[in-house]
C-alpha cells in the first residue's frame, strides 16, 4: 500500500554515481512535479563490464550507500536495494511500484553510455517518461568545443573555454522537502558489494564516507589552503591537497559544491586558482573519455600501440608491492595500499617507474590503481596513464623520464613520507633515505637495514633503466 494518496505522481530515482542528497538535479525535478520519490540503487553482480568498480571501489560504495541509506531513512523514507541487470529491473520496478518516470543522472563511461541508451529506448518503447540530468560534472563533455566544433586535445585551452562558467551555484532546495517512499526491500548487504578479501578493512580510520565527511573536507577549503595551494600540493607529507577525489568520483559532493567554496571573487580568481584547475582537468578528462572512449585501454596517440613492452610478472608484483629498492616509489604504493589513495606527485612518479623504468604496460598499471583505488575514475585514471605514458592528449612527452630519488629528494626533502610508509627505513639519515644503496656499510647497519634481506636493492639500476626506455621509444619513432 503506498504511503500517499494513490494519486500521487511517483518517480523512480535511479542513484548511481551522484549518491548524494543536495545538488542531485533528478531529485529536485521530482521536488518541482511534486512526486513520491522511490529512490533505488541496483548493483549488476554478472555485469560483464571490465571496468565494474575494483575492490577499493566497492568499499568506498558500499559505505556510501549506508549513508545515503541512512540519510534517507532520517527524512522518513526508505531507499530499495536491487541486485540484476538494471535493463530487467528498472522497468520491473516501475511498474511494481506504478511509477510515472525514470530519474537519473548521466554516467559517462562507456558501458554506462550504451546502458542508458538501450534504457532509453526502453522506456520509450513502454511509454513511461525517462529523464536523464547532468549530475557530477560542471559541464556536459560535448558542451565545450574548440573554434572548428571539435574536441580539444590541450587543456590550457580548454579549461579557458572552460572555466568561464564554473561559478554556477548549486540547487537551492532542501532535503527535508523531498518525499520519499517508506516501502523498503531487500538490505544493502544482501548485495554483496564488499568484496570477500578483507584487505581493504584497514580504509575506514582513513576517511569518513558520507556527505558529512565531504563537507569537513570543504571546509578546508578557505582562503589560505587555496593561496597555498600551488606550493604545497606537490608535499605529499604535507595535507596540501583536498582529498576530496572519492567524494567526487561517486558524487558524494558535486563539483559545483567545490567550484562555489573556492570562488571568492575577491582572492581567488579564477584564472589563477591552481585548484580550481585541477577540477578543469577532471572536466578535461571526462571531455577525453567521450570523445576518445577507446583509450581506457588503447592509447590515443595510435604509434604507441607498436611500443615494445616488457612482459615480467616479478618487476609488475615488486612493484604493487612496493617492493622496488626505490624508497620514494614504495612509499606511494603503499600509502595506496593502506589507504585506497595516493597523493598526486607520488602517482605520477610511481607510474612512470612503472612505464619508463620498468617499461611495463601503462594498462598494467591503470588496472592497479582501478582496483585499489577509493577514488577510481575511469576518465582521470585512463587520463592520468596515458599522460604518463606519453601516449594522450596533452601527455608528457616520453623522453621526459623522472629520476625517483631527484623526486623523492625534491618533494619529500626529510623523508617524512618515506619514513611513514616505509617504516623499515625509518632510522636512515636524510642523506639516505631517498637512495639507501648509496649508504656505507656502517651507515646501513647503524640504521638496520640489510639490503636485500630487510629491504630489497633496487630492481633497476636507474641510468641503465633510462637509457633502455629511451631505445624502446627510439624503436616507434
Ligand atoms: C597515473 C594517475 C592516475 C590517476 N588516477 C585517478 C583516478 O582514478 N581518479 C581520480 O580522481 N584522479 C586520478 N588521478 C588524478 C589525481 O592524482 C587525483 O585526482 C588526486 O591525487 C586526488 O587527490 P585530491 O582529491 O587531494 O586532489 P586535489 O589536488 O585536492 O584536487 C581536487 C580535485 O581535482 C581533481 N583532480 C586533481 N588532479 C587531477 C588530475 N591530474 N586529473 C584529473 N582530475 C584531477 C580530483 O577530482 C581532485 O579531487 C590520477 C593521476 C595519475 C598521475
Amino acid at each position: 500500500m503506498s504511503d500517499f494518496a494513490s494519486n500521487r505522481k511517483r518517480v523512480v530515482v535511479w542513484f548511481r554515481k551522484d549518491l548524494r542528497l543536495n545538488d542531485h538535479p533528478a531529485l529536485l525535478a521530482a521536488l518541482s512535479d511534486n512526486f513520491e520519490i522511490i529512490p533505488i540503487f541496483i548493483w549488476d553482480p554478472k555485469s560483464v563490464d571490465i571496468w565494474r568498480p575494483g575492490e577499493a571501489s566497492r568499499w568506498w560504495l558500499h559505505q556510501s550507500l549506508l549513508h545515503l541509506s541512512h540519510s534517507i531513512k532520517c527524512l522518513g523514507g526508505s531507499m530499495l536495494f536491487f541486485s540484476g541487470n538494471p535493463r530487467e529491473i528498472l522497468p520491473r520496478v516501475c511498474k511494481d511500484y506504478g511509477a510515472n518516470a525514470l530519474f537519473f543522472g548521466r554516467c559517462y563511461e562507456p558501458a554506462s553510455v550504451q546502458l542508458e541508451s538501450t534504457i532509453e529506448t526502453l522506456f520509450s518503447s513502454l511509454g513511461i517518461c525517462c529523464q536523464s540530468f547532468k549530475s557530477n560534472l560542471l559541464h556536459e563533455p560535448w558542451e565545450v568545443s574548440n573554434q572548428s566544433g571539435k574536441p580539444y586535445r590541450v587543456f590550457t585551452p580548454y579549461w579557458r573555454s572552460a572555466r568561464v562558467s564554473v561559478g554556477t551555484p548549486p540547487l537551492a532546495y532542501s532535503p527535508s522537502s523531498l518525499k520519499f517512499t517508506k516501502r523498503s526491500t531487500n538490505s544493502l548487504d544482501s548485495l554483496n558489494i564488499l568484496p570477500k578479501d578483507q584487505w581493504h578493512n584497514k580504509f575506514s580510520s582513513n576517511w569518513n564516507v558520507s556527505e558529512y565527511g565531504a563537507k569537513a573536507l570543504i571546509n578546508r577549503l578557505n582562503t589560505d589552503f587555496i593561496n597555498s595551494y600551488q606550493f604545497k600540493r606537490d608535499f605529499p607529507a604535507d595535507e596540501g591537497t583536498s582529498r576530496l577525489a572519492p567524494f567526487l568520483a561517486w558524487g558524494i559532493i558535486s563539483p559545483r559544491q567545490v567550484c562555489t567554496t573556492v570562488l571568492d571573487p575577491i582572492h581567488n580568481q579564477q584564472e589563477d586558482n591552481k585548484f580550481l584547475a585541477q577540477i578543469g582537468w577532471r572536466e578535461f578528462s571526462y571531455h577525453l573519455l567521450h570523445y576518445f572512449p577507446h583509450t581506457c585501454d588503447t592509447p590515443l596517440r595510435e604509434k604507441y600501440s607498436n611500443f615494445p613492452w616488457r612482459d615480467n610478472h616479478a618487476d609488475l608484483n615488486a612493484w604493487q608491492k612496493g617492493e622496488t629498492g626505490y624508497p620514494f616509489v614504495d612509499a606511494g604504493m603503499r600509502q595506496l595500499w593502506e589507504t585506497g589513495w595516493m597523493h598526486n606527485r607520488v602517482r605520477m612518479v610511481v607510474a612512470s617507474f612503472l612505464v619508463k623504468h620498468l617499461l611495463l604496460p601503462w594498462q598494467d598499471g591503470a588496472r592497479w590503481f582501478w582496483n585499489t583505488l577509493v577514488d577510481a575514475d575511469l576518465a582521470n585514471n585512463t587520463q592520468g596513464w596515458q599522460w604518463v605514458a606519453g601516449c594522450g592528449a596533452d601527455a608528457a612527452p616520453y623522453f621526459r623520464i623522472f629520476n625517483p630519488v631527484i623526486q623523492g629528494e625534491k618533494f619529500d626533502p626529510q623523508g617524512d613520507y618515506i619514513r611513514k610508509w616505509v617504516p623499515e627505513l625509518n632510522r636512515l639519515p636524510n642523506s639516505a633515505i631517498h637512495s639507501p644503496w648509496t649508504a656505507s656499510a656502517n651507515v646501513l647497519q647503524a640504521a638496520g637495514i640489510q639490503l636485500g634481506v630487510n629491504y630489497p636493492e633496487p630492481i633497476v639500476n636507474h641510468s641503465e633503466a633510462r637509457n633502455r626506455a629511451l631505445k624502446a621509444l627510439d624503436s616507434i619513432s
